[in-house]
């Protein structure tokens, strides 16, 4: 099947690098115009340069809600739209919970939930008008079973899906349609500090025998953002080589 997404705006926040650098790049080929956003402005110029294009750069702390807000405004007055939001952006501040800071639950609750909250705020509006939209909010297989030294990462990850679920009720009536992915273990710098027995027994607890690639997600994040999944709101798709089965 060839996705064809021409005319269409993407926004992908965390898109500098890992799944959301791969995602961006997929929706690029399919045709989207993509606006990259990152802390760094410098380094989403440049992954947007190699893009080429229409693909833009954009800075912007997704923990910042006023910064959000004039995040989605920027977009839209530079591509004339938004159609297709991917809440990506996320970080890891790991501790077991007795020992877990106050900073470090909510360092993740804003980066990975409020986040997302702001940016499908903003952009629910212009969606709503135009009768289409597609938000695509990037959760974890973590959010679904819970892990150990994760307590809070597992329940922003989990918040994503219930919020999910409530803006896909909410907006379904305007043809916006809102769904979650939820990767497994993906080979990205947030993975990159296991050790190489974390590794191996990982990678035996995974099915397919491997941890997966940040395009092994790209490729559902395209297809839900396509017409070809113009009949799929809100739902969760994991995507972890049959890990969590
Ligand atoms: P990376 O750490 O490789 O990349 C994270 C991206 O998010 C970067 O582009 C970073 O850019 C951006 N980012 C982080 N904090 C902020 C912020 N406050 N404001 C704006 N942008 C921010 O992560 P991954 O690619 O591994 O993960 C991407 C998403 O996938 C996350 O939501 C993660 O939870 C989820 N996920 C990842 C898995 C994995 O195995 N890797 C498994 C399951 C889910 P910059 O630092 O320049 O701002």
């Amino acid at each position: 099947m060839r996705i064809d997404l021409s005319g269409r705006v993407a926004l992908v926040t965390g898109s500098t690098r890992g799944i959301g650098h791969s995602i961006a790049t997929a929706l690029a080929a399919a045709g989207a115009s993509v606006a990259i956003a990152g802390r760094d402005r410098a380094r989403a110029d440049e992954v947007a340069a190699a893009l080429g294009g229409t693909a833009k750069g954009f800075a912007c702390d997704v923990t910042d809600v006023a910064a959000v807000t004039a995040l989605i405004e920027a977009v839209e007055s530079a591509f004339g739209s938004l159609d297709i939001l991917v809440n990506n952006a996320g970080v890891t501040r790991d501790n077991i919970l007795p020992r877990m800071k106050d900073a470090e639950w909510d360092t993740v609750i804003d980066a990975n939930l409020r986040s997302a909250f702001a940016t499908t705020r903003a952009a629910s509006r212009g969606m709503m008008k135009r009768r289409w939209g597609r938000v695509i909010n990037i959760s974890s297989i973590v959010g679904l079973v819970g892990n150990k030294g994760q307590s809070n990462y597992a329940a922003s990850k989990a918040g994503l899906i219930g919020f999910t679920k409530s803006v896909a009720k909410e907006l379904a009536s305007r043809n916006v349609l809102a769904n979650v992915v939820a990767p497994g273990f993906i080979e990205t710098e947030m993975t990159a500090q296991m050790t190489p027995e974390a590794r191996t027994v990982l990678q035996r607890q995974i099915p397919l025998e491997r941890l997966g690639t940040p395009a092994d997600v790209a490729s559902l994040v395209t297809f839900l953002a396509s017409e070809a999944a113009s009949y799929i709101t809100g739902q969760v798709f994991v995507v972890d080589g049959g890990m969590a089965m």
